[in-house]
């Protein structure tokens, strides 16, 4: 667990999965050596030549609040477009559940974007329909990333098995009308705030955490590997908007500096987070205690 001064945060892992090193367009060899002594073992496997990308879920609590920040790929999901998630049973509920989280007392659930690997507990299959998992939960939704997934709005020229995502992990909240839309300028109460952080997803949000002088940010995937902390120019692959994911990508890697912000990303390798330092023109990632 790590602690921001009121705030304790902890997280809960669905799954590692292992990503091809063309995740990031300019990683090649020569990078990979001049960077393997922090690279391996948590981020990069030498023996696979494969990167390691977490799926999980970030735990929030303070007082009597308890925020999920983002829900995995889910269980029983039928994603013929991203195998790595098509009916899968990687029972996020029951690590969740182990780590103490009681699904009725979840408070808040903030989606910080709609793609596949982010909403998937949202839900839960419940005889042949998903219905929501947290069911007294707000879940905050960007009103721009709704837009954007909405089979009778943006997604409506995308393919059809596109919007399965959609129509069985953020439907089915928003007709138990559990659903805040929001832009992503909002505050949640004393000391968090959303901040917008756009291109990776159009609305992409993340989470600022301030209490007692310290401060956190869930910045989901503004970054996907540490090694964009050196290589702030590089997006991955599931940018939609790359201009403006390095455009983010600058200002949320300034300000971590700036201010010594705890990056809690959502794909890190152990220790899942850590710190942007100033290093001469750029930065270097700097792994927070290994605590979670
Ligand atoms: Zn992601």
């Amino acid at each position: 667990m790590i602690e921001i001064g009121d705030f304790r945060i902890s997280r809960v892992e669905e799954v590692v999965l292992d990503e091809p090193t063309d995740l990031l367009g300019g990683l090649d060899d020569s990078i990979i050596a001049a960077n393997r002594d922090w690279m391996v073992p948590n981020f990069y496997s030498e023996e696979r030549h494969v990167l390691y990308s977490m799926i999980h879920c970030w735990i929030l609590r303070r007082g009597d609040r308890t925020i999920i920040v983002d829900t995995g790929g889910g269980d029983d999901r039928d994603r013929p477009l991203s195998p790595r998630f098509h009916m899968q049973k990687r029972h996020l509920d029951r690590g969740l559940a182990a780590a103490g989280v009681d699904f009725e007392a979840v408070d808040t659930v903030f989606l910080t974007h709609l793609h596949v690997d982010h909403v998937g507990w949202n839900t839960r299959l419940e005889g042949d329909r998903f219905v929501p998992t947290f069911p007294n939960a707000r879940y905050l939704v960007s009103a721009r990333e709704l837009e954007a997934r909405d089979p009778g709005r943006g997604a409506a020229s995308k393919p059809p098995a596109s919007w399965n995502t959609y129509l069985d992990a953020v439907k089915p909240v928003l007709d138990a009308g559990l659903v805040d839309v929001v832009e992503g300028t909002e505050s949640l109460g004393d000391g968090l705030d959303m901040i917008q952080i756009p291109g990776h997803a159009p609305g992409m949000m993340g989470l600022r955490v301030r209490s007692k002088g310290q401060e956190a940010v869930f910045i989901t995937d503004v970054m996907h590997q540490p090694l964009q902390v050196l290589y702030p120019q590089w997006n991955s692959k599931f940018c939609e908007n790359q201009d403006m994911a390095r455009e983010t990508r600058a200002k949320v890697l300034k300000h971590a500096a700036d201010e010594g912000a705890l990056l809690l990303p959502s794909h890190y390798g152990r220790p899942f987070c850590g710190f942007a330092r100033r290093d001469g023109s750029g930065y270097r990632f700097e792994p927070a205690p290994d605590v979670l």
